[in-house]
């Protein structure tokens, strides 16, 4: 049976290390959260990043705009927050049909771009420069280092190519020195290339999409999915079956998820302490 990765004690670590980098940076860093439109699973996760802001010492400041809002009046709140002394600036997603997410996200100004999904910083990190890069990929890599999962040389098959994982956790991989094949929805005969996976990275989206069948023996299976299934939260991973054959997995929820807020506190005060000179 697999080890069970334990992703919400790993993140609780990691914040506990960031309060102490806070606290001897002599900052005091700012992130900004905006919300368009009631989505209920961005508001749970807007809370999450609250108590977390709360637990590192850093700054919190939520905007809560309507459904309603303009394409204009949310560039122009981006355009305001770019000149104030916000380090970080976090646009959740999805955002309501009429706007262009695209325009939104390449308005925040790349320097306080926490997610890392301006195109300068997307750019960057496919040459290998993670100054910022997209708080889920952070959080695995940093789940598997602390995990003593090695990277190097280990053939990784990433299920997902959307911006946000799939693509930047691919060349965070590439950057690492891991083979990569990245796989999507038109990725004939699926299985038999999740099969050859040593880590197996699943992000796709669809409850417990990858079942036993499709894992290789001692694999290390990291399931990014966050799904309702009949009121539950399960990941894309068949977990129960999974776990009889790989070597590591992670639950969902408790995984990456919460690595994922750590990872964006991290980005913050990297960005704070990169504006500071
Ligand atoms: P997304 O933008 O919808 O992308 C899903 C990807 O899965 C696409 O590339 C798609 O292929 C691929 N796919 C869909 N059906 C497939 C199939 N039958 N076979 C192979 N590939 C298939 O989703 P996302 O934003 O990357 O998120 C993926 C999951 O992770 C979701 O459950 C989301 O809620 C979760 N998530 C969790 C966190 C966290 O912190 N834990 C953070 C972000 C996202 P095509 O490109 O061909 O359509």
């Amino acid at each position: 049976m697999a080890k069970i990765i334990d992703g919400t004690a790993i993140a609780k670590q990691m914040l506990d290390e960031l309060k102490t980098q806070v606290e001897e940076s002599g900052l005091s860093p700012k992130l900004a959260v905006i919300l368009v439109g009631d989505d209920p699973a961005s508001k749970i996760y807007m809370k999450s990043k609250e108590a977390a802001c709360s637990h590192v010492g850093i700054r919190y400041e939520k905007y809560l705009l309507p459904q309603s809002t303009s394409q204009e009046e949310l560039l122009n709140l981006i355009k305001e927050l770019n000149e104030t002394d916000v380090n970080a600036i976090l646009l959740q997603v999805p955002l309501p049909r009429g706007i262009d997410e695209d325009a939104a996200l390449e308005t925040i100004d790349p320097i306080k771009d926490v997610d890392g999904f301006h195109p300068i910083n997307m750019g960057k990190l496919l040459i290998g420069d993670e100054t910022i890069a997209p708080c889920t990929p952070l959080g695995i890599i940093e789940l598997l280092r602390r995990s003593n999962i090695e990277i190097f040389g280990k053939h990784v098959v990433v299920v997902g190519r959307s911006n946000t994982v799939g693509k930047p956790i691919a060349a965070m991989l590439l950057n690492r020195d891991a083979t990569v094949t990245v796989c999507h929805s038109k990725t004939r005969n699926l299985a038999k290339m999740t099969r050859e996976a040593d880590i197996l990275i699943a992000a796709i989206g669809k409850p417990r999409f990858i079942t036993a069948e499709m894992v290789k023996e001692g694999a290390v299976v990291i399931d990014v999915g966050i799904n309702n299934l009949g009121g539950a939260v399960v990941g894309d991973v068949d977990f129960e079956k999974v776990k009889e054959k790989a070597s590591v997995i992670t639950p969902v929820p408790g995984g990456v998820g919460p690595m994922t807020v750590a990872s964006l506190m991290k980005n913050t005060l990297s960005l704070a302490l990169a504006q500071s000179g």
